[in-house]
């Protein structure tokens, strides 16, 4: 039974200090740089701008509010990875790439860190790691593998096995067979992560409008304008941070409306644990936990004593309503916290949520220019997109500048996005291959509690 739901707002969102939100943009306006979503993207790309060019006028335009897409409704995971997971990058991208990848994530990570100490960006930020866990032989396997591919591509350091016997004990789990920790990882409030990042971009002198969703982009002569339902913006260049919502804005070419499509997944928060359960639960750590499932499970320990827990994808939005969703998600995710730690068995999820990420064709995440440098764009943000689209700002804010080095930056930001066929093939090509990795999950966890 689920306890109680809310509208499709993320926990954080919930709790995060109230904010006046900007005016709308009103009437025609102009500036150097339009920048399109004021999500972690778009503003970290904004600071970053005003760092490289403090005299630039930058307009930062967002359709709802700061961080009403993934930025605010994540699980607040800071994560070195990047697009597939590495077995699957090392498959089709090859060892080379796959490492250049995982490095890019890295330091994504300590740039996430050091960005959250110089701006103050007040999140509740934990460099405590998260470890990943197995619940079946198969699991066991798989961690065996992930510590020999690391090791293969020299990162064999990133990654700690614990002993399997300490696992279960420490979670406070029977289910749980082995675990690796990986100690880069840390948590945060994505949304008070955001707001901090909105205070910085408006103290940097950027004209944040809210409530301003961008309809239509079109080229003129020397500008591109843009069109809200209450203003036009000439901007001598623009940079798209819309992610899973890219293909909405009309006037964009083929690779930019078909590059990627939106994939939702959810969240959910339990109600907070007594004093007395966590003593009885353990988990001393209070790192966060994923499972290696085919369909991955996350939880993880909140300051306020909850537990949060991520879990289940689809393609469908917007075709069916993603709130029918969002309560069998919810259903779900209460069976399997209460499978995975018996001693929670009375435990309700009292918020549930959902929001969306976006799928490439290729899977990896697409950063580019135009030729004539007027439209900078970056998509294909995932499940991992907290660490990486902050360190993307400045990568961004370069590309527009022509600061930085080329030659130097990451290859995923080097190539031509490889766009979907057609706008309904997303689904049509990924719904299947869902449907088929739950059908896996479910064979793989047969007999099982989790089953
Ligand atoms: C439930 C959930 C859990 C997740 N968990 C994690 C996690 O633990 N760790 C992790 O690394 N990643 C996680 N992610 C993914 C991560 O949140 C995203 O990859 C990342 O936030 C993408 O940031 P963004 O700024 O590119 O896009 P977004 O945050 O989606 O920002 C895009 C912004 O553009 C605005 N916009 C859209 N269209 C227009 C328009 N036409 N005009 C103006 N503005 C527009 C939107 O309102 C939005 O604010 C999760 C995502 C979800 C949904």
């Amino acid at each position: 039974m689920i306890a109680s739901s809310t509208a499709n707002r993320s926990y954080w969102a919930l709790k995060a200090p109230d904010r006046e939100p900007a005016e709308p943009a009103a009437g025609p306006l102009s500036a150097d740089v339009a920048i399109v979503g004021a999500g972690l993207t778009g503003l970290s790309t904004a600071w970053h701008l005003k760092q490289l060019r403090p005299d630039a006028d930058v307009v930062l335009l967002e359709a709802e509010t700061v961080g009403n897409g993934a930025s605010g409704r994540n699980s607040g995971w800071v994560m070195p990875h990047l697009g597939l997971d590495p077995a699957a990058l090392k498959l089709v991208y090859g060892a080379e790439r796959t490492r250049a990848a995982l490095e890019f994530a890295y330091a994504a990570c300590d740039y996430v860190e050091e960005l959250v100490g110089e701006l103050a960006l007040d999140c509740d930020y934990r460099r405590h790691g998260y470890t990943l866990v197995a619940v079946d032989e198969a699991g066991r396997e798989e961690l065996d593998a992930t510590l020999k591919l690391y090791r293969d591509l020299g990162l064999g350091d990133k990654l700690e096995p614990l002993p399997a016997e300490e696992v279960g004990a420490h979670y406070g789990s029977p289910l749980l067979v082995a675990g690796v920790r990986e100690p880069a990882g840390a948590l945060l409030d994505p949304m008070r992560l955001v707001q901090g990042w909105e205070r910085r971009v408006s103290d940097a002198g950027v004209r944040l409008h809210e409530r301003s969703p961008v309809l239509r982009i079109e080229q003129a002569a020397g500008c591109r304008t843009l069109t809200t339902p209450t203003a036009t913006v000439d901007a001598k260049q623009v940079v798209l941070a819309t992610n899973a919502y890219t293909q909405t804005i009309a006037g964009l070419d083929r690779g930019l409306r078909l590059g990627q499509a939106p994939l939702y997944v959810y969240g959910a928060m339990t109600e907070p644990l007594s004093d007395e359960l966590w003593a009885e639960l353990g988990w001393e750590r209070r790192d966060a936990i994923k499972t290696v499932l085919s369909m991955p499970h996350i939880f993880h320990p909140m300051p306020d004593g909850r537990i949060h827990l991520a879990y289940e994808v689809h393609v469908d939005w917007p075709a069916r309503a993603a709130s029918d969703f969002r309560v069998e998600f919810a259903r779900e995710a209460e069976r399997q916290l209460h499978a995975l730690f018996p001693p929670l068995r009375d435990v309700r999820i009292e918020y549930h949520w959902g929001g969306p990420v976006s799928l490439t064709l290729d899977l990896v995440p697409h950063i580019g220019i135009t030729p004539d440098r007027s439209l900078a764009y970056a998509f294909g943000w995932w499940g991992h997109g907290v660490s990486v689209t902050q360190l993307t700002g400045k990568l961004l804010a370069e590309m527009v500048t022509g600061a930085g080095d080329e030659v130097k930056r990451p290859w995923f930001a080097r190539r031509r996005s490889l766009p979907w066929p057609t706008a309904g093939s997303a689904r049509r090509i990924v719904g299947p291959l869902i449907g088929g990795q739950r059908l896996m999950h479910r064979r793989r966890l047969r007999g099982s509690p989790l089953a």
